[in-house]
């Protein structure tokens, strides 16, 4: 099973013939909202790759809409409190190029309590995962519990802070970085990935699929995407770290579950959105790449 610590938004598009300067007002075209955030989209992955998965986190009073589609969507919500406050929430304006410009702002999502992280993190058994990215606070705290308890420590480094990997590093089982964060972290640490205390590390590259680092075996491999026509990479970072950590809750080995990971990432980019459109396991087994 899967504790994800990890952060909810509703993803505000609003369509603009452009976008706008400053001091300008000008009416959207179109207006769409979909539950996004980190947190939220890996929860949905896993869910969909079959895994149980429990998401520790917040919400407003007006989160409740986002509560219900995790429900749908398969994502177990007993550890979601919804709290006086603000959702977290994006708000994005995308012109008729594709180009757009994001606000973000984490309302509840930083405002997980001690609390909330314990009483969810009791009830966790030896041998689960606990998985958390960057978008929430509480991740010290939630490192430490799930250590404490026996648990394997998933961490995917994104938006990355360095003081915030700097921090539980130690106690991280997996970590998963894009190609841009892997520099980042080499950069705050002075130390090449094989060079980090953590037993596996998955790099993921885009169109150019990802690359593991396992320091256990001292092996570096590397993995080719599958190949399909993208039309929005948003979400494919998000998509193929949930199913990495769900292949690996389902017993799989690390190479069966980058394999999975990758055509789960291949699949995402081929469709618009985030949460909302995450694959399941039968669309990525039916596909043929
Ligand atoms: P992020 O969105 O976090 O920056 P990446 O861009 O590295 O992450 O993408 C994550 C994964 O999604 C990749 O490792 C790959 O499996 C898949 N992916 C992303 N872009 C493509 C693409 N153009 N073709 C095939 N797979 C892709």
């Amino acid at each position: 099973m899967i504790w994800n610590l990890g952060s909810i938004n509703a993803d505000n598009f609003y369509f603009v013939s452009h976008l706008p300067g400053a001091g300008e007002t000008i009416a959207a075209l179109e207006f769409r909202q979909g539950l996004g955030g980190k947190g939220a989209n890996m929860s949905v992955a896993a869910a969909r790759a079959g895994t149980r998965v429990m998401h520790i986190g917040a919400l407003g009073a007006d989160g409740g809409w986002a509560l219900e589609r995790l429900l749908e969507y398969g994502v177990e919500t007993a550890h979601i409190t919804l709290m006086e406050g603000v959702t977290g929430h994006a708000n994005i304006a995308i012109d008729a190029e594709g180009e757009n410009n994001i606000v973000l702002f984490p309302g509840t999502n930083h405002q997980i309590t001690e609390e909330m992280i314990g009483a969810a993190l009791s009830e966790a058994s030896s041998g689960d995962w606990l998985l958390m990215q960057n978008e929430t606070n509480g991740q010290v705290l939630a490192a430490q519990t799930a250590k404490t308890l026996g648990l394997r420590l998933a961490y995917a480094a994104a938006p990355f802070r360095a003081d915030a990997v700097k921090a539980i590093i130690s106690q991280i089982d997996l970590l998963v970085l894009n190609e841009v964060e892997a520099a980042q972290l080499r950069a705050a640490t002075g130390r090449e990935l094989r060079q980090l205390p953590v037993d596996d590390i998955v790099v993921t590259l885009g169109a150019g699929g990802c690359e593991w680092v396992s320091n256990k075996t001292h092996q570096i491999k590397t993995y080719s995407a599958y190949k399909v026509d993208p039309v929005d990479t948003t979400g494919a970072g998000d998509t193929f770290t949930g199913y990495l950590v769900a292949g690996l809750d389902r017993g799989m080995t690390m190479p069966q579950a980058i394999d999975l990971a990758l055509r789960a990432g291949a699949l995402m980019v081929t469709r618009h959105g985030t949460a909302d459109v995450i694959p399941d396991l039968k669309e990525i087994r039916d596909h043929r790449f």
